[in-house]
C-alpha cells in the first residue's frame, strides 16, 4: 500500500525521461505532500527522494522540522499563498518559495533572510490569465517586479511559477509563460501538476509540482 507512491513516482520519472529527451531538459519532481501525514511520505524519503512541497507554513513546520534535521539534503518548497506575517517561519523551514507575488511579501522575506542569515530560491507567481480573484503578478508588471526583487532586494529569483486558469487552454498559457520566462533570462520554471505535467514538459518546465498522482486523492 505505502509503496504505491514509489511506483507512481518511478512511472512519472519514466514519462519525464521520454518527453524530456525530446525537449532536452532535466526537470525536478516536487512531491506535493500537503494534507498527507509523514507516514505516507516516509516511503519516498526512504527511497531517497529529496524535493517535497507544502502549501501551509504551520503544517510544514509540524511535519518537516525533525525530518530536515535528520536529513539536511531535503529541499522543501512552499507552493501555496504566503502571508507577509508568516515569513519568519517560512524562511526557517523552506528552501524554495514558489508564490512570491507582492512587494510587501518580497520586502518581508528579505528582512527575514537577513535576520536568519539564510538565502532561499524564489519563483515569481504570475497571474497568466489576468484573473481578478487569483494571486500573482500581472504579466505586464512581471519585468518591473523581477527587477525590484533582484536589484533592490538581492533575492535569488530563479524563475516564474504559474497556476493556469481552468478554462481548457492550458497549453496556450504554458507556452506564453515559457516565452516570458525565457525573455526575462530566467533559468527555471515552476509549471505543471498531476493533470498537466506532460504538457508543461513540452514548454520547458524545470520544476513539476505533483501531488495526487503520487499520493492519491487528498481527503
Ligand atoms: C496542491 C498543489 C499542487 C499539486 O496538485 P496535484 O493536482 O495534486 O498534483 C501543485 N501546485 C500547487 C500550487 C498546489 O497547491
Amino acid at each position: 500500500m505505502s509503496e504505491e507512491s514509489i511506483n507512481k513516482l518511478i512511472s512519472i520519472q519514466g514519462n519525464i525521461k521520454k518527453i524530456s529527451n525530446i525537449h532536452n531538459n532535466k526537470p525536478q519532481v516536487i512531491c506535493v505532500s500537503k494534507t498527507f501525514s509523514i507516514n505516507k511520505i516516509r516511503p519516498l524519503l526512504d527511497y531517497g527522494h529529496l524535493h517535497f512541497g507544502e502549501n501551509k507554513v504551520q503544517e510544514a513546520e509540524n511535519k518537516w522540522t525533525e525530518i530536515k534535521k535528520e536529513n539536511k539534503e531535503i529541499k522543501l518548497h512552499m507552493v501555496g499563498k504566503l502571508q507577509s506575517n508568516k515569513t519568519k517561519k517560512a524562511v526557517e523551514i523552506f528552501d524554495y518559495i514558489h508564490s512570491l507575488d507582492s512587494i510587501k511579501l518580497a520586502n518581508s522575506l528579505k528582512k527575514r533572510e537577513l535576520e536568519l542569515k539564510k538565502k532561499l530560491f524564489y519563483f515569481i507567481q504570475v497571474n497568466i490569465g489576468d484573473e481578478a480573484q487569483k494571486a500573482g503578478i500581472l504579466v505586464k508588471n512581471t519585468n518591473n517586479f523581477l527587477n525590484y526583487c533582484k536589484t533592490e532586494l538581492d533575492l535569488n529569483v530563479i524563475g516564474l511559477m504559474v497556476l493556469p486558469p481552468n478554462d481548457g487552454n492550458v497549453e496556450k498559457y504554458f507556452k506564453n509563460i515559457s516565452e516570458l520566462n525565457f525573455k526575462l533570462g530566467l533559468k527555471h520554471l515552476s509549471m505543471g501538476m498531476s493533470s498537466d505535467y506532460e504538457i508543461a514538459l513540452k514548454y520547458k518546465s524545470t520544476f513539476l509540482r505533483i501531488g495526487s498522482e503520487i499520493f492519491g486523492p487528498r481527503v
